[in-house]
């Protein structure tokens, strides 16, 4: 297919979940002049803490700098799981009481997904959600050999329901040959994420929640006992402030910027498909990503007519129809039938990433946070928000493994990501060796 012909005439540079909710900012409320809690940034992890502060009777405001859903909860994959957002501890000596805190880690991290699906069926969420389980496919048949201990891993943690697919019967799961086995994960759902963003922020205007859009935080004054927030439309005088920017994090909190490393995610949306396709495609109807280090991944649309398919193609670029234009070449690669079919939505999103590659929620320099998704945040950023609401509120149910003082930074970044494209770069060299040598 010529370069230009993948796409539809009708392509959209923006997430096909915005057919069904687009980020929007109708009315622009008002900023209070004050609050007992202020949270800044209105993905998943702001408007969870709301939901959970309103839940406990405690006043809050959430400021966003662009429209309530505008960072990457409204333009992700919708895979809801959370076994990525634990480490593998880089460059750290297992020490006393590891394997418990470990524990306690992966029983939160599979709570994170139940907490999810909580939330869809008391606020009544319709979303699309269902637990098919999710795929990781193996680059290599050196990645696949090394997935048993994996499996064996994830399973002592917690009850994440992780087995093997044997080379053989890799067709069961998806139509190709291109991979080398793979594990699933049974423990893992799909939901519409821009719906279930939707249905969360809804939650919180039906408890009287304001949800300020088009407020950048931009500078935030400790007063000692209280703070006070400016924004670009006036500033709010709080008792406590949440930070929840994720990749989206800015200069108003560098202490938060240099310990982020945010990253592209880019995803495409196929036409619809002949009937029967997308089932033929992806048999069980997981969602699907590969142990690349540069990762590739996949899922049905909700409606089943479409093939949704993303990547880190490139690390620093934020053109829709330019990172469209790389990710088709990818699809076709895996699934060759799909020659001919073409691209209706290209869209980027930003992703927090950690330096130990975990999830932190806690306190520092006075300000509370929720941050750092690494690239899996629906069902962990709701879960740390929910925390952060809980904590705030000395609820009697607090108590969270994530929350600790530990969030490293680097001595040497302050918040440039100007090495991302390099390291990217090297990544992709080794998953083009890693296959190479296989
Ligand atoms: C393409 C893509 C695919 C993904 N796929 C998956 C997936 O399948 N499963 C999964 O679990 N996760 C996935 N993720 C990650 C997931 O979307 C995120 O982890 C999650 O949405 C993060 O939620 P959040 O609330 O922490 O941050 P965000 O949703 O990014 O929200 C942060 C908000 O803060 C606002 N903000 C920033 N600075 C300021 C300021 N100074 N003042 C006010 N507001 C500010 C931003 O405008 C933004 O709206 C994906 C992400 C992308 C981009």
């Amino acid at each position: 297919m010529a370069r230009d012909a993948m796409f539809h005439p009708d392509f959209k540079a923006k997430p096909y979940w915005w057919e069904a909710y687009e980020p929007r900012a109708t009315t622009l409320l008002e900023l209070p002049k004050s609050a007992r809690v202020v949270i800044v940034g209105a993905g998943y992890a702001g408007i969870s803490t709301a939901l959970e502060l309103a839940k406990q009777g405690i006043e809050a405001v959430v400021l966003e700098a662009n429209e309530p859903g505008f960072g990457a909860s409204s333009r992700n994959a919708g895979f809801v799981g959370s076994y990525s957002n634990l480490s593998t501890r880089y460059g750290r000596k297992k020490q006393a009481g590891d394997d418990e805190s470990e524990q306690q880690s992966h029983g939160d991290a599979l709570d994170s997904g139940a907490l999810v699906h909580r939330l869809i069926q008391e606020e009544g969420i319709d979303c699309h959600w269902s637990l098919p389980g999710h795929l990781i496919a193996a680059w290599t048949p050196r990645h696949y050999a090394g997935m048993a201990a994996k499996v064996a891993y994830l399973n002592a943690m917690a009850d994440w329901g992780a087995a093997l697919v044997p080379p053989e019967r890799m067709r069961e799961e998806l139509a190709t040959d291109f991979y080398h086995g793979a594990m699933v994960i049974a423990q893992s759902g799909l939901i519409h994420p821009a719906l279930y963003y939707r249905g969360l922020l809804a939650a919180c205007e039906r408890r009287g929640v304001p949800v300020c859009a088009k407020a950048p935080v931009t500078r935030l004054a400790d007063l000692g006992g209280k703070w006070r927030v400016e924004t670009g439309r006036g500033a709010i005088e709080a008792g406590e402030v949440v930070i929840a920017t994720n990749g989206y994090t800015g200069g108003a909190t560098p202490q938060f910027k240099r310990r982020l490393v945010p990253i592209g995610s880019y995803m495409i949306a196929t036409e619809e498909l002949p009937e029967g396709m997308v089932q033929k495609l992806i048999p069980r109807g997981r969602s699907c990503t590969d142990s690349r280090r540069v990762l590739s991944y996949c899922r049905p649309a909700p409606d089943g007519r479409r093939l949704l398919f993303g990547g880190r193609v490139r690390f620093a670029l934020t053109d829709p129809t330019e990172t469209a234009r790389l990710l088709h070449p990818l699809m076709l690669q895996r699934f060759p039938e799909l020659d001919g079919i073409r691209i209706t939505h290209g869209w980027t999103g930003t992703l927090g990433f950690t330096f130990d590659e975990r999830s932190h929620m806690g306190r520092r320099e006075g300000l509370h946070y929720a941050l750092g998704c690494n690239g899996a945040g629906i069902a962990m950023m709701t879960y740390l928000g929910t925390q952060t609401g809980r904590k705030i509120a000395r609820a009697a149910n607090y108590r969270c493994s994530f929350d600790s003082p530990e969030f490293p930074s680097h001595p040497l970044y302050n918040g440039n990501p100007w090495f991302v494209p390099l390291v990217g770069q090297y990544f992709k060299a080794r998953d083009w060796l890693d296959r190479k040598l296989s």
